[in-house]
């Protein structure tokens, strides 16, 4: 990703990112690319890109140290790229509505995730931040990580991870509103490139009360930096 891309990241909606969602309806954007997308090629022909690759870099895939290493970058990718095989929507379809009417604010902190960029296929390392304001029906904690985790195995940029994240929140569970912050460091800026290291994105989605609402922002944002802070978390 560039310096350009970057700095343009950091208004709350790129347009790139909406123009791409707008087409499609939200539970068709939401299934894995997988289902869509071009013929998986087999395993041997992947173990023989990365032979290829090997020889790019300038070594011998042949020299005993490397030789299983296209068969564990393989299977690496397969942990990496996880999430095309799931449906984020499905995640998210069983719910709770016996919560004795409970309607404040619900806050998962500090969700640790790894992706990999899309630019460059190099690491992108971070945390989201995610908060919804229920509307009768909430949905297991473990979920919302389950659903960052379905997004971050994926070839992304951060984003599209944001928005991704908030708008199949705000679609399938349909509460009053959705606020989503990602904080993250890109490899292609930190190990090549323009080497920044310590230069973190922050990228954000607000949905509903989140974006209309300047009271309920704050009061979302000011849970994320208490996390931030070493506020009541168990870890
Ligand atoms: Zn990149």
């Amino acid at each position: 990703m560039t310096t350009s891309d970057r700095a343009r990241g950091k208004s709350r909606r790129a347009p790139a990112v909406a123009r791409e969602r707008a087409p499609r309806p939200a539970t068709r954007a939401a299934a894995p690319a997988a289902a869509t997308g071009p013929a998986r090629p087999e395993r041997s022909e992947a173990e023989e890109a990365v032979r290829t690759l090997i020889r790019w870099a300038g070594d011998d895939p042949d020299r005993e140290g490397l030789l299983d290493t296209p068969a564990r970058v393989v299977r690496s990718y397969e942990e990496f790229f996880s999430g095309y095989s799931i449906d984020p929507a499905d995640i998210l379809a069983r719910t709770f509505s016996e919560v004795e009417g409970y309607d404040e604010m619900i806050v998962m902190n500090g969700i640790r995730f790894e992706s990999h960029c899309e630019h460059h296929m190099v690491p992108i390392i971070g945390k989201a931040h995610i908060g919804y304001l229920p509307d009768r029906r909430v949905v297991g904690i473990s979920k919302l990580a389950r659903l960052v985790e379905v997004y971050a195995k994926r070839l992304q940029i951060q984003e599209k991870m944001t928005v991704q994240i908030a708008d199949t929140l705000q679609n399938v569970l349909q509460p009053k509103g959705v606020a989503v912050v990602i904080e993250a460091t890109h490899q292609c800026m930190t190990t090549r490139g323009v080497h920044k290291p310590g230069s973190a994105l922050v990228t954000s989605r607000m949905l509903g009360a989140f974006r209309d609402d300047p009271s309920t922002r704050r009061e979302f944002l000011g849970m994320v930096a208490l996390g931030a802070n070493g506020g009541p978390r168990h870890r």
